[in-house]
């Protein structure tokens, strides 16, 4: 193996320490913790751990959370209404709504409702303009994590060349600006790219964000280049007994570090690093709010 493991739990606990200090700061300065409301709509499980785990973090890293769990038949005219009154709280400084949403609600709309200050998750339309146009705004966790993993390892990136596998407004976009910010030459993969695999073997840095199963092989990888891998993908796993699962991403991850310089692990590399920024993002939006210049995170 040639690669290094670019560690994403330690990464994401350094950063919690990062966020519990500022958030000290602000408590013993405003004698409020920054304060995150997250807003569960149904029963869907995955969605129940991830918010589980946000919120558990959230108050390990000294914020306040205050948690929103709606029945699957809300309305989106009441869901629309929580937002807009979580949006007038002085003491609510983040929001996140979990998505999926169930069917009878447009979460373009929801996501549109929230304020754009307190825009955590950084899906609104005027966060991802602000990442478009290099003029600041909150950006989304997964891409900012990311992006934090692979300046860990390589501070510069300028000139670089980084291919994103994925254009979802999640991750491939606000990803893609993210590397273009860093003077990366960009290039946006997707169903329809024509050769993916020779458009990857030129990349410096790639990410892939696709949800499926170990697509990037490892004769896909430029030799030394740093690999992140964004995707989560639970598959069948007869070696661990009937009916067993387990977790991989979305780069067949043996093969790939036979071929890489740096590459992260799934479970254990970007997924931690989401909810650490999701943290961050709280911090940043209250320091935003309060008018205080926010701590280097
Ligand atoms: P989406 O389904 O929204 O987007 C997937 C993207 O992959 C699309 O742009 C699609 O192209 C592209 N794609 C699909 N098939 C191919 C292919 N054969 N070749 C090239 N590109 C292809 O997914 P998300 O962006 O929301 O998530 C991507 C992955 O990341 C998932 O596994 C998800 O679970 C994971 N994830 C992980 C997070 C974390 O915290 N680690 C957080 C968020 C997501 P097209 O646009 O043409 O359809």
């Amino acid at each position: 193996m040639t690669a290094r493991i670019i560690d994403g739990t330690a990464a994401a606990e350094a950063l919690r320490n990062r966020v519990a200090e500022a958030a000290a700061a602000l408590s013993a300065r405003y004698g409020a913790a920054p304060g995150l409301a997250v807003v569960l709509v149904g029963e869907n499980p995955a969605s129940q751990v991830y918010v589980r785990s946000k919120i558990k973090h959230t108050a390990a890293a000294g914020l306040r959370s205050v948690e929103h769990l709606l029945p699957m038949e809300t309305s989106e005219a009441d869901l629309l209404a929580l937002v807009a009154q979580l949006n007038a709280d002085p003491e609510i400084d983040g929001i996140l709504v979990q998505l999926p949403l169930p069917v009878q609600i447009d979460a373009d709309k929801v996501i549109a409702a929230i304020d754009p200050a307190k825009d955590v998750d950084g899906f609104h339309p005027v966060n991802a303009g602000k990442l478009a146009t290099g003029t600041g705004g909150l950006v989304p966790c997964t891409p900012l994590g990311s992006l934090k993993l692979i300046k860990s390892v390589r501070e510069t990136l300028a000139g670089l060349d980084a291919v994103v596998i994925g254009r979802s407004n999640i991750v491939g976009k606000p990803m893609a600006a993210l590397l273009l910010a860093e003077s990366c030459t960009v290039t946006i993969a997707h169903s329809r790219t024509k050769d993916v695999e020779a458009v990857c073997r030129r990349a410096d840095i790639l990410v892939a964000a696709v949800g499926r199963p170990e697509m990037v092989r490892g004769d896909w990888i430029k030799p030394g280049a740093i690999v992140i891998d964004v995707g989560i993908n639970r598959v069948d796993a007869p070696e661990k007994g009937p009916g067993k699962t387990r977790l991989v991403g979305d780069v067949a991850f043996a093969e790939a570090a036979e071929v890489a310089g740096w590459i992260t692990p799934v479970p254990g590399g970007v997924g931690p690093m989401t909810i650490a920024c999701l943290l961050a993002n709280t911090v940043t939006a209250a320091c935003a709010r309060r008018g205080w210049t926010a701590p280097e995170l």
